[in-house]
């Protein structure tokens, strides 16, 4: 997987689509999408994928996951309106989240499952099971745990007896199990930071607990939530402390668990394995070009400023030097050493990428890869609007999926 283009498309798109440019990589993408599916399904073909709207809810980027047959992860209800839009069938969202909106009530009457976050949540669904006697609410909860991550998430039902004798998880089963119309068809759970194999071993493990512990007969599904490296170009793999997992190495734990749990049942009556993977699949499939405004020195250190911002690419770009590719255009090139790449805005900490050595000029463009994730979904409308987007076929064919905000994108909701 590589998304570096060449310089011919380079100057095709910013000649089009002008500068800068979002691109998202849609064979790649597939590619990448499908190496993960197949490789957890070669082993237990119950997986399924649910893809986190958060990471990048780019509508077209949730048509083709839906292509693919996966399920839409949301978050609040402008996700859920969203996978609405998309297409989706309830049975099909999977609703989470620490604060759901009304929408959470509709998807319980078309037959969707909301993960539970906390026990208000669960008090206010089980309000809503007496009102509605005549439907079925399929529920489930998100359980907290420890799997290793070294602290302690604010998220889900703390899974761990608490020093009063019963857990808050013990407590929503409990009242699941009073309503008679609530059927509780499994558990999740999602713990950020935390990409690691023993982690996923720890995943896997403690749910099998839990699910020994509350289920009397096999739930409808398991899902243990996103956390899974991507896969990684070199320069950005080296950065990383370690060993990156391959997704194969990832499902030898947790979808071999699965088939040794499970495999033997009829497989209408095995559980569906869920993963939630935002940045896993569209990390490495987002890439963005950038428009080298001016080289100057201060002090001795060079700063190079773009017309764009660190806001544009995420946190990913003050993490980590994200892998870049340099297209000349024709103009002086100067030497730099320890140089930033800085962005347009007048904060002293927008930098873009840090430590550049090698040869720049005004007028290159530069591609910066791997900011699918927590970056146009991210973007603050500080100092400008956001500029376009484009999806670049197989075939190398060209089109625009989000076209450049304008002024009045900004300011449509204030008074004036
Ligand atoms: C954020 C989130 C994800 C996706 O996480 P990534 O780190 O982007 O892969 C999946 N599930 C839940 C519940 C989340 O909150």
């Amino acid at each position: 997987m590589n998304c570096q283009l060449n310089k011919e498309q380079v100057d095709e798109v910013i000649k089009k689509y002008g500068s800068p440019l979002y691109i998202f990589h849609a064979e790649e993408f597939e590619q990448n999408y499908l190496e993960l599916l197949n490789t957890f399904r070669s082993i237990y073909p119950k997986y399924n994928i649910a893809y986190s709207y958060k990471t990048n809810y780019t509508p077209r980027i949730c048509h083709l996951v839906k292509r693919l047959g996966g399920l839409a992860e949301v978050v609040s209800d402008m996700e859920y309106r969203l996978a609405k839009k998309i297409g989706y069938d309830n049975a099909k969202i999977v609703y989470n989240g620490p604060i759901k909106g009304e929408g959470m009530y509709e998807h319980i009457l078309l037959g969707g499952v909301v993960n539970v976050d906390n026990l208000e949540e669960m008090k206010a669904i089980a309000l809503f099971a007496v009102e509605h006697k005549e439907i079925t609410v399929h529920l489930a909860f998100r359980v907290n745990i420890d799997i290793g991550q070294g602290f302690i998430s604010r998220f889900g039902l703390d899974a761990y007896e608490a020093q009063t004798g019963s857990s808050e998880l013990d407590s929503a089963f409990q009242m699941a199990r009073s309503e008679p119309n609530i059927k509780v068809a499994g558990l999740h759970c999602h713990v950020g930071r935390s990409r690691g194999i023993e982690a996923w071993k720890n995943r896997i493990r403690i749910m099998f607990k839990l699910v020994d512990r509350y289920f009397s007969s096999v739930p409808e599904f398991i899902d243990l939530g996103s956390g899974m490296n991507s896969v990684m170009e070199l320069d950005l793999a080296k950065q990383f402390s370690g060993h990156i997992p391959t997704f194969k190495e990832y499902a030898e734990e947790v979808a071999v668990a699965m088939k040794e749990k499970y495999g033997s049942l009829p497989y209408e009556e095995q559980p569906v394995l869920y993963t939630e993977p935002g940045t896993t699949i569209i990390s490495g499939n987002m890439s963005f070009l950038g428009t080298v405004k001016s080289i100057k020195n201060v002090k001795g250190k060079s700063y190079i400023t773009f017309d764009c911002s660190g806001g544009n690419m995420g946190d990913i770009c003050h993490l980590k030097k994200l892998p870049i590719t340099i297209y000349h255009n024709g103009g002086e090139k100067v030497r730099c050493e320890d140089a930033d790449f800085v962005g347009y805005t007048c904060l002293e900490h927008d930098h873009i990428y840090e430590g550049f050595n090698g040869e720049i000029a005004v007028g290159d463009v530069v591609q910066f890869r791997n900011v699918g994730s927590y970056s146009n979904v991210f973007k603050p409308p500080f100092i400008l609007p956001n500029c376009a987007m484009i999806q670049i076929d197989k075939d190398g064919s060209t089109e625009c999926i989000k076209r450049r905000e304008t002024i009045d994108d900004i300011f449509q909701t204030y008074i004036f």
